[in-house]
Order: structure tokens, then sequence, then C-alpha cells
């Protein structure tokens, strides 16, 4: 099965501006406008939109890199992503990516000049709006969901839309102008409608110039386990709403995971520092850890050494599509005292003749760092 980059016919190591200029090509290439009724073209022509779609975002790259084709998208985001999961791209969206690939409105080639899509009226979109949306490590260790108040555009009650009688509904102007090479025929859209085809006809007391008031909404937010800070998630049209027949923006959310006092994330693991003291070290004992579901006991064998680290697995964090979880890493410290009583340094001092307390590590002991980089090569 050919993978993104071969639907783009680019390489793995192309940069951003490769990569941009090479879905150009595609699309230009297979679209609609230029191979009517050929459905192949449109396939190829959505294809190259969706190897573009992820490509072009350094963090589904990456996803995308370290997955590979095959788990990337059939995997899908696993209810991330709200409605913009993976292989849901319509020709709205695939239009609505063009703006930045070509320009605002300088794109030319076909369609007869000027105009995307030989002059057809564009669907308007209503703004997405962005939010930001913090939680605990123990949620993001479970998923959660959160309910946030979001101020929307919406139309408002009783505003009415009619046909644009400026361009006559199809949201382009045509103009022809005599230039030494001959009549040109240029298109643009137009700037009564905005290129919508449709004006305001009946404006409420309290609506903007499109119609619209602004709505505080409760939109609930489910946020899947394994979430990390700077994930972002997309709730589908609940951005503002657009005027006439528009279709509504989405609603962005930022996620931020704060920081827990305890444990310390590193991707799906977790670090927890334990400190046993030296009778516990050299007798045995057993330890309440904290994890993110709660507290566990651990059993400490006689005569651990400080700098073990005790693998707990599966306490860890779980990835965010689901595929595995985490281990949660105990990092055994041994707290020496500092101030000592007569008694106490009288018996310390009586050992230091005795053999039994020279450091004696074994072959096989490896040092604390030696360890930690055993854990992750
Ligand atoms: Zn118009």
């Amino acid at each position: 099965m050919a993978d993104f980059y071969d639907i783009l016919g680019i390489s793995k190591s192309a940069t951003a501006a490769e990569i941009k200029k090479a879905y150009r090509k595609k699309a230009i290439e297979f679209h609609p406008d230029k191979n009517p009724g050929d459905e192949t073209a449109e396939e190829n022509f959505k294809k190259a939109a969706e190897a573009y779609e992820t490509l072009s975002d350094q963090q589904k790259k990456a996803r995308y890199d370290q997955l590979g084709h095959q788990a990337y998208t059939s995997g899908g985001a696993g209810g991330f992503g709200g409605g913009g999961g993976f292989g849901g791209m319509g020709m709205d969206d695939i239009f609505s990516q063009f703006g930045d690939i070509f320009g605002g409105g300088g794109f030319s080639g076909f369609g007869g000049g000027g105009g995307f899509g030989g002059g057809g009226r564009r669907r308007v979109k209503g703004k997405d709006l962005r939010i930001r949306v913090s939680l605990t490590l123990e949620e993001a260790a479970v998923g959660v969901e959160k309910k946030v108040k979001v101020k929307r555009k919406k139309q408002a009650p009783g505003v009415t839309y009619k046909t644009c009688t400026t361009c006559g509904g199809s949201g382009q102007v045509t103009r022809i102008q005599n230039t030494i090479l001959g009549r040109m025929q240029t298109s643009a859209p137009c700037n009564v409608c905005g290129g919508a085809g449709q004006t305001m006809d009946k404006k409420p007391a309290g609506a903007d110039a499109q119609g619209l008031v602004i709505d505080e909404e409760t939109v609930s937010i489910k946020i899947p386990a394994g979430v990390e800070t700077d994930m972002r998630l997309k709730v589908s049209g609940k951005g503002n709403e657009a005027p006439g027949n528009g279709i509504s923006g989405d609603l962005l959310v930022d996620i931020e995971v704060k920081e827990h006092a305890e444990l310390q994330r590193e991707g799906n693991n977790l670090h927890y520092d334990l400190y046993v003291s030296v009778p516990e070290a050299v007798l045995g004992t057993t330890k309440e850890i904290q994890t993110v579901t709660g507290k566990v006991r651990i059993p400490i064998e006689a005569g651990i050494q400080s700098g073990k680290i005790l693998r707990l697995r599966g306490k860890g964090m779980p990835n965010v599509n689901g595929y595995a979880t985490g281990d949660l890493l105990v990092h055994v410290n041994v707290w020496t005292p500092r101030n000592l009583s007569r008694d106490q340094k009288e018996f310390f001092e009586s050992m230091m003749a005795d053999s039994h307390f020279e450091p004696a590590p074994e072959k096989g002991d490896k040092s604390f760092f030696e360890k930690v980089k055993d854990m992750f090569s």
C-alpha cells in the first residue's frame, strides 16, 4: 500500500516547503474541475489532500512516522480529534485547506482564471475557536469529560438571509477587461457577500453585520486517556456559526496536563522517588507508593541498595492511541540521617571496624546511571 510519501511522490526527508510544493502539484493534476467525472482522479485528489493534511502538521507527521502508515490510518485516532478523525476529509475540508496552499484568491491555472473552482460558490465557514483545558495527571490517566463554557457567535433568533443581488448567488463577480492581449475575463469573490452568495435580509436587534450574536454555551469535551500537554482536540462544529447556510467552525481544545507533586511523567512512563531509612534498607519493609490510580503497597527487600529502580508494570500512563500502558519506575533512595544522638553515633562507630559494612558491589550490580540508561535504550 502506498504511504503518504509515495502518494505525494516525495522522500521521507522532504522539507515542509517540498511537501507543500508536491501537494500543490498533485492538487492541480487531480483537481475535479480539470477531470470532470473522473472518479480515479477524484480519489487521487482526496488521497493527496489526506497525505498533506498529516504531513503538513508537525505533530501528526511525527506520529505518522512513528506508527507507520498502516497503524496510523487504521488505528485512526481512537476518538481523538472528535469529528476530525482520519479518513473523514470531505471536499469542504479539502477546499478549506487550499487557502493555505494557494494563498487567498491568487490561485489560477484552471477554472478560467482567478477564482478557485471555476467561479463556484464557497461555503463560508465560521471561525474556529480555541480554548485551553487543564487537567490533573490522574484525569489524564483515565480520561475525563470536561464541561466548558464557550462564547460562540450564533445566528441571531429571527435572522433571515437572501440571495446576494450583486453576484446573483454565485459568490463570484466577473469582469471583462480589454488588454493588449485581447479581452480577458477575470473573476473574484463577491465583495458584498464575501463569496457566500447570500446576504442578510432581516437583521434582528443586537445582531452584528453578519446577523450573529454572541451566546455562551456549555460544551462537553470528551478527553481520552493518555493525553499530554500541547495535544489538541477538535470538537467539530462548536466554533462560531457562519451566516446564511455556511458551516460552523470548530472548537480547538489545547490540552494542558498539570505537574504532579510526586509523579514525574516521561512519555508513558512515570517516575517516583521513594525514600527509605537506613534500618528499612537493612531490614526490609513495605512502602506505600503513589500511583495515578491510588496508592499501592510494595515490598522492599532486606539489603536493598540506594539507586535501585523498581518497575511496576502497567502502572504508568496509557498511550493515547490505546496501544499500551507505561510503567511506574520507583527510584529507591536510602536516606542517611545527619544528626545522631550519642548512642546512635557510638553504634555506627562500632560498625566502622566491622568488615561486614564494607561496600562490596557484586559484578552484576550496575550503577544507577547505567541502569537508567538500560531502561531507556
Ligand atoms: Zn455576492
